[in-house]
């Protein structure tokens, strides 16, 4: 687990380590637009109901530190949840950019989530995203 800081990205950004490659890559493609990455959630410690039925939503990606929930600035104007999913401009391009980088778009989802982004580790590798979360909270295998 590390605090993330780069040229682009404000506020507090905490990661797990496998994930700061995608957001090098996501800080590069924001300095070629002049975007400022407002984050406002990254890692986050919500409770994992035991029994529960497994789904991607209940193994959120912020529970290991590889997820970002943001707001993005371009020329002084804030583009929150909202403007994100509707931008035809810069900021789209930005988010295509983005996911060709290789991470996955809240926009895309079958609920909009425009201010999230993750590599979807709990969708291609779920042993790993149990591994990663049972580390980070103390839970014995
Ligand atoms: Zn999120």
């Amino acid at each position: 687990m590390k605090r993330f800081i780069s040229s682009n990205f404000k506020g507090i950004c905490t990661i797990d380590n496998d994930f700061e490659e995608a957001l090098i890559r996501m800080n590069d493609i924001a300095r070629k637009y002049n975007i400022t990455v407002l984050v406002n959630s990254s890692y986050r410690v919500d409770a994992v109901v035991p029994g529960a039925i497994v789904t991607p939503a209940t193994h959120s990606n912020h529970m290991i530190g590889h997820a970002i929930d943001c707001n993005l600035e371009l020329n002084g104007i804030l583009y929150n949840s909202v403007k994100m999913q509707a931008d035809t401009g810069i900021v789209k391009q930005f988010i295509n950019e983005v996911k060709a980088s290789g991470l996955r778009w809240g926009g895309d989802f079958g609920k909009p989530d425009p201010v999230h982004f993750d590599d979807g580790l709990n969708i291609k590798n779920m042993a790993l995203w149990t591994a990663k979360y049972n580390e980070m909270h103390g839970v014995k295998a």
